[in-house]
């Protein structure tokens, strides 16, 4: 980390003293120092660990969204994952186990450490250590944040980030005492006649870069590029480069900067059954033990997709829902699956445009195949946008609007940085910048004339996921408490000015320029267009 972080030389120091010292302090405690070893099985862990995500994004300490992953990430995801990145499990292997074999012979033959042996390694380690400890003083007056033992000293700061994360899964558990009694006291300043349709789906790891509509030069949008009603917009960035976190920001009126006011509030589902709809949330994801259980479990109706969990089947979903309800108003909120991790596997063979587009490990040599099955999986969704949109499209005299974004983008070892993937603790241009459009059918244009032109005059605002709340309530005509139009895509009232705001792993809002962006970031955001 010494190597892989912008620490001040102090903070090196300090970071590579301090644990030296303590550990040979540690190894020394009792007379057996196999016992030790094994004691220290929670260090061993840890470190395990950040060798892997240091493999995986070549940088930053374990963060809180990261052990919350942990607990949130389906089994058969984790495989796919860890299938991807075997180098990075053998070097652990290969450092620690033989490391505890030798421990645990060192205990099962009863050796014992000699008092002179005892006495100079724990001498030496707190020497060591007090010599780190003095490097601390000149860390924290160069440090810009002065949180050098908190945020930069392994293993502390990844023991603060577990113990945020069980913080955060506390107020999740509790979710439901602290957000009862809530309400949005809605009211609908304005109704069409007949049945009204609210589509909201939330895209998966879908970054605009990809996306032909943003001026990819891959026939990625075949067919949304035909449709010429489409609204897109241009400047759309996510708060949160996690699923278990963005989605929720993407369900909740709150802001980045009152992030505890999120275990208070309800959500879009909640506030829809207030308004007087029939609400459903269909998921392709699995349940993930975390908020956006809660949000969704709101919904009158709760659907999980069974595998292959291809996201037509939502559409699917969707026909079967309108065919059989006699609701005249309804909202649907999907949750694609999308674009995660493993590409290849996330639409059917017929879908594979680009090839050769196998299931490989992740690395540099397999870029292109990567890229094809990433890139197929964005084809594969906007067969499923399209598709919606037909069908919507299909109800006679049918009032309907549908809102798609993605909950962030994704990382495709597109620089010499080599990364990959998605929820690390720093951003990148790729993370952020995320595909996000709306659609409207000719009964909700006729009824609602003044939305649309609004939505097609805020194509290039810059936004960010927060607008999405406030826009889907918007659509509906939905007024009610912490429902913004400024905040709203589909208002002329929309801020154009409104800071930007990032929530980062410590649940902080920050300016993007502050996410850990690199020279590379700034110039893909300035070839897009968007002004941080
Ligand atoms: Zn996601």
């Amino acid at each position: 980390m010494a190597n892989t972080e912008p620490y001040s030389v102090w903070t090196v120091e300090a970071l590579i003293l301090m644990p030296l010292g303590f550990y040979m302090m540690w190894s020394v405690a009792l007379r057996r120092s196999g016992v030790m070893i094994w004691l220290a099985f929670p260090f061993i862990f840890l470190g395990a660990f950040q060798i892997v995500l240091l493999y995986l994004f070549g940088n930053s300490v374990i963060a809180t969204d990261m052990f919350t992953n942990i607990l949130t990430t389906n089994p058969g995801e984790a495989g796919e994952l860890l299938g991807n990145i075997y180098p990075a499990v053998v070097i652990v292997c290969a450092m620690y186990l033989p490391l505890l074999w030798l421990a645990a012979r060192e205990i099962g033959l009863k050796r014992y450490i000699s008092r002179t042996t005892r006495m100079n390694v724990g001498l030496t380690g707190a020497a060591i250590f007090a010599v780190g400890l003095l490097a601390l003083w000149p860390a924290y007056s160069v440090s810009e944040e002065r949180h050098v033992l908190r945020d930069e000293i392994f293993p502390l700061n990844a023991f603060y980030n577990l113990g945020l994360s069980g913080s955060e899964f506390r107020k999740v558990h509790y979710f439901e005492k602290t957000s009862e009694g809530f309400s949005f006291e809605p009211v609908r300043t304005a109704e069409a006649p007949g049945r009204e349709v609210y589509i909201y789906i939330i895209g998966e790891a879908a970054r605009a870069m990809n996306w032909q509509l943003y001026g990819y030069d891959r026939e990625t949008n075949p067919e949304l590029a035909r449709i010429d009603d489409l609204v897109v917009f241009r400047d759309m960035l996510t708060q949160s480069n996690t699923t278990h976190k963005s989605v929720p920001l993407i369900l909740s009126s709150v802001r980045t900067d009152e992030h505890e006011e999120l275990f208070r509030r309800k959500g879009l589902p909640a506030l829809f059954n207030e308004a007087g709809f029939d609400t459903w949330f269909i998921s392709n994801q699995s349940p993930q033990g975390a908020m956006i259980d809660n949000l969704a479990h709101d919904a009158r109706h709760l659907i999980y997709i069974r595998s292959p969990r291809y996201d037509m089947q939502l559409l699917e979903e969707v026909r079967k829902v309108l065919e059989a309800s006699d609701s005249q108003k309804l909202l649907i909120i999907l949750h694609c699956y999308g674009s995660h991790f493993s590409y290849h596997q996330r639409y059917p063979r017929e879908f594979a445009h680009f090839k050769p587009d196998a299931d490989v490990a992740i690395s540099r040599q397999n870029r292109e195949m990567l890229v094809n099955a990433y890139d197929n999986s964005i084809r594969y969704t906007d067969h499923f946008l399209a598709e919606t949109i037909a069908y919507l499209r299909s109800l006679k005299d049918t009032s309907s609007a549908l809102l798609y974004c993605a909950d962030h983008g994704e990382d495709l070892i597109d620089d010499e940085r080599d990364r990959f993937l998605h929820a690390s603790p720093t951003t990148t241009a790729y993370q952020l910048y995320v595909a996000s459009l709306a659609w409207f059918s000719d009964a909700y244009r006729r009824n609602f004339p003044e939305k649309v032109a609004a939505a097609m005059a805020n194509e290039t605002a810059p936004a960010t996921t927060h607008a999405l709340f406030h826009t889907m309530a918007d659509m509906a005509s939905i007024q009610g408490r912490f429902i913004s139009h400024e905040a709203s895509l589909v208002s002329p009232e929309y801020d154009r000015t409104a800071p930007r705001r990032y929530l980062n792993d410590h649940n902080e809002a920050v300016p993007y320029m502050k996410t850990g962006l690199a020279p590379q970031d700034i110039e893909v955001f300035r070839k897009f267009s968007v002004e941080l």
